[in-house]
């Protein structure tokens, strides 16, 4: 149970609606500018969350944020990569975890993976110790004031509270608090809208041995059907399956039959891992989840993560679009507090169009795996290995792209993007 703080100012600068990784990335980067956020959350933590696998990018802001050697002292299994199998199970691709140098040279590095209850708490209490506030509520409505965010209408224990503020962050996550206000654009279906994950955690699975035994490994079976393996401790691994919603409806079983029977078929490399299993948590499933909602940012607000977008879990870029698009909007935040009180049409304008920049880039090159599988893996280990794995560590902004790896993604695809090949110093 995380402590809340009863001693709030009349205003505050900054009030974020949420208390996941979106959220606590962005108190931590505010915070680093001396600005002290407010922070409602409706759960208690820890609270059950999916999404356990981080990308290099996160395991650099986590190390730019000094909690390296917390999350060893966590004990959470160190990744090095992940290798995808083919659907014959033997058919693979690795992509290692690699940063890019300041001579723009590929170096070997390491991300984590992560149990999100642990995770999430840890970032929310490290976010309140170095100065964050946090109400226990739900947030219900925003104040305005001249066609601009103002503040938030929150539910707490004690009754209904106002929070005025200047710059309200959304980072409530599939909630998209802000869109259900109408003050986004609607939420609006994504490409993986008719997906569905089903999944658990289990004990007893192989794992590979030695260094590589924390890594995440995807098992393809056909176009859209897939499933992971996410060491989560020395013993536990997260395991889910995605598929079509249909696929799963037409089959008639119950969750823990369908995920049970499924991998035992889906992937002959997934089967032999899992001779001796044995469930540790409830079998869960998440539909729905493939969204983007337009115009996420304007006056006194700016959406964070999963607020305004999710495509698709393949490839693990979720934490990691939190991660980042939390410390450009704490800058951009910055830049606003920090100018006089005349007002922009939308101060949070660049921050927008950067986000949507790498938010592209991910739902090409997902797309493209998805139509040219085959064409896919002969990039990732021969033709374009480095841009290959730039994407994966998640380097999807102006100054890595578009690479040629993801133009020819596009061309191949078929689809035009207004953005600028990336000027690779
Ligand atoms: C099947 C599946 C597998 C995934 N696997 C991965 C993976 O391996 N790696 C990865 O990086 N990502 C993965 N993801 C994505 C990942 O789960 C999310 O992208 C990530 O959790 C987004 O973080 P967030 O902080 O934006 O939202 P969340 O983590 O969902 O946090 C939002 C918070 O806001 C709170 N909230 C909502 N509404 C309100 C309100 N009105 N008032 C107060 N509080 C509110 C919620 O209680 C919640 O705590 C996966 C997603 C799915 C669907």
């Amino acid at each position: 149970m995380i402590a809340e703080n009863r001693s709030l100012p009349a205003i505050h600068d900054v009030i974020i609606v949420g208390g996941g990784p979106a959220a606590a990335f962005t108190a931590l980067f505010l915070l680093k500018q001396g600005i002290r956020p407010l922070i409602v959350e409706r759960d208690s933590f820890p609270r059950f969350h999916i999404g356990e696998s981080l990308t290099g990018e996160v395991g650099g802001i986590l190390r730019e944020l000094g909690l390296e050697s917390d999350l060893a002292a966590r004990q959470f299994p160190i990744k090095h990569g992940v290798t995808v199998y083919g659907s014959n199970g033997t058919n693979t691709f690795w992509v290692p975890v690699m940063r890019r140098c300041h001579d723009g040279d590929l170096a070997s590095t390491t991300t984590w993976q992560v149990r999100r209850d642990e995770f999430d708490q840890f970032l929310l209490e490290t976010a309140i110790a170095r100065g964050a506030s946090l109400v226990k509520g739900d947030a219900e409505g925003v104040l305005q004031d001249d066609g601009a965010v103002c503040g938030l209408r929150v539910k707490t224990a004690d009754g209904v509270q106002e929070f005025p503020c200047r710059v309200l962050v959304d980072a409530s996550g599939q909630k998209t608090f802000l869109a259900n206000q109408g003050i986004t654009g609607p939420k609006e279906r994504g490409g993986y809208e008719k997906q569905v994950g089903i999944f658990s955690r289990i004990k007893g699975a192989v794992r590979d041995p030695g260094e590589a035994s924390g890594n995440t490994l995807i098992f393809y079976q056909e176009k859209h059907h897939w499933a992971w393996f996410i060491p989560l401790s020395e013993e536990e691994t997260s395991i889910g399956v995605v598929v079509p919603g249909e696929h799963f409806a037409q089959s008639g079983m119950s969750t823990e039959e369908f995920l049970a029977w499924k991998l035992k078929h889906l992937n002959p490399a997934l089967t032999a891992r899992l001779q001796n299993i044995e469930f540790t948590e409830p079998v869960r499933t998440a539909s729905n989840y493939s969204y983007h909602v337009r115009d996420f940012t304007g006056p006194g607000f700016v959406c964070v993560g999963d607020s305004h977008r999710f495509t698709d879990p393949i490839f693990s870029f979720g934490v990691f679009f939190s991660a980042n698009e939390a410390k450009m909007a704490a800058a951009a935040i910055g830049d606003v507090l920090g100018r006089s009180a005349e007002r922009d049409a939308d101060p949070f304008a660049e921050y927008e169009a950067t986000c949507d920049f790498g938010q592209q880039v991910i739902q090409d090159v997902i797309d493209f795996f998805w139509e040219y599988p085959l064409a896919f893996q002969m990039m990732a280990h021969k033709s374009h290995t480095g841009e290959i794995t730039d994407c994966f560590a998640g380097r999807v902004y102006p100054a890595h792209q578009p690479s040629e790896a993801v133009v020819t993604m596009r061309r191949m695809l078929n689809r035009l993007r207004t953005q600028e090949p990336a000027v690779v110093s």
